[in-house]
């Protein structure tokens, strides 16, 4: 077995910025490039970067550690949080010129609390939920919700500066529930305007949305996804010229002979019904490699597409070679750019009944990243 290094994440930053002014120019509208979980899995800080660089005008993550992380790498750009917990300190994220998003009259009050503490009035962003059914003020608390908002306003405890909810369907055009969101969205709007809220930004449109949907795009659009060259809804043609940016590799550890009748990994799961090589590939369930992609998962090795063999290991995954023998340490493309006879993420997802989203952000553990 080869000293060979252990598998790593590669990301192009160039795709990352290309994508982020793609989608600039085809909607027009101010772009919120989402980062939270790490980037999806892409890294934060060198994505962050490279999305100010080609022009998102804001940042969006889900939780105020997350804007930590941001500010003291020394982000000073616009920044929306939306996932705060019961007792969340609110002071440093005040402090630290964050749009915070509110659910409710009582985070609202909590952030009265700490604007007052600190001596600056907040900056917040009203969610509604239009049909999620997740974050967000549900319709029938939207009045007292908005007022509560505007009186603070008034009082100088925030400025409004947002006011936004999030599509369940969206990767699904023809998805009736759609027009019923952004049909609620307008009715929020309305209200909102009727009682004398000005924001800044109204938004509602995710990644396919935002591609799919025009009369969804509103003043800014929250882009996570795309902006990793990942299509937001496989199967829908659309033609974005998106970049992926996620490529993971290893290199070839072992190389071996099974003989027919060899059964291979644990619970021995794939027996080779003829001699073959199987090759050893250093990275597994905690690289973030799926366990359901056990005897599904294809790979390249040296360019030439190998099927993952057995259950998938803690830290290597087994792939049959068909005869081949090619030299320990050749490269092994787990997933990446389509094309080169690779597989993508969305190969990954589909062969382990996922989506893309969770291929890419789980990827990691022991890996290293690097960005070129
Ligand atoms: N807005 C919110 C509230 C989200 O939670 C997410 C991601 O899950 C996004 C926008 C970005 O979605 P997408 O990655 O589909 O563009």
């Amino acid at each position: 077995m080869s000293g060979g290094s252990r598998a790593e994440i590669v990301v192009d930053l160039d795709a990352i910025g290309h994508n982020v002014s793609t989608l600039r120019a085809l909607t027009g509208v101010a772009m919120i490039t989402v980062v939270k979980a790490d980037a999806y899995g892409h890294g934060m800080l060198p994505v962050a970067r490279a999305a100010r660089a080609a022009g998102a005008e804001w940042l969006a993550v889900a939780t105020l550690d997350e804007v930590r992380r941001l500010r003291a790498a020394g982000d000073t750009g616009r920044l929306l949080t939306w996932l705060t917990v019961p007792d969340e300190q609110y002071d440093h994220a005040i402090r630290a010129d964050v749009d915070l998003t509110a659910y409710s009259v009582a985070e609202l009050d909590e952030i009265a609390a700490a604007a007052t503490h600190v001596g600056a009035p907040a900056r917040v962003q009203l969610k509604v939920d239009t049909g999620l059914s997740r974050g967000g003020a549900a319709r029938a608390d939207w009045e007292p919700f908005l007022a509560r908002a505007r009186a603070g306003e008034q009082a100088g405890q925030w400025k409004v500066t947002g006011i936004w909810s999030h599509f369940a369907c969206a990767d699904e055009p023809a998805h009736p529930a759609n027009d019923a969101q952004q049909a609620a969205f307008d009715d929020a709007l309305a209200l909102a305007d009727d009682i004398g809220l000005t924001p800044e930004i109204r938004h509602l449109a995710n990644s396919a949305a935002a591609i799919l949907r025009p009369q969804s795009r509103y003043d800014a659009v929250r882009v996570g996804l795309a902006t990793y060259g990942l299509d937001p809804a496989p199967g829908v043609d659309h033609g974005t010229d998106l970049r992926v940016a996620m490529t993971v590799r290893a290199e070839l550890a072992l190389v071996k002979q099974l003989e027919a009748g060899d059964a291979v990994s644990y619970g021995h799961t794939w027996t080779a019904p003829e001699r073959t090589t199987i090759g050893l590939v250093p990275a597994g369930y905690a690289e973030g490699v799926p366990v359901a992609g056990s005897n599904r998962l294809e790979v390249t090795v040296d360019g030439k597409r190998r099927p993952v063999r057995g259950r998938v290991c803690m830290d290597q995954v087994l792939v049959d070679l068909g005869g081949d023998t090619p030299p320990e340490g050749s490269e092994v493309v787990l997933f990446g750019p389509p094309g080169g006879g690779r597989a993508t993420a969305q190969d990954w997802a589909e062969a382990c009944g996922t989506i893309n989203y969770e291929i890419v952000t789980r990827i990691g553990g022991r890996m290293t990243r690097r960005y070129t």
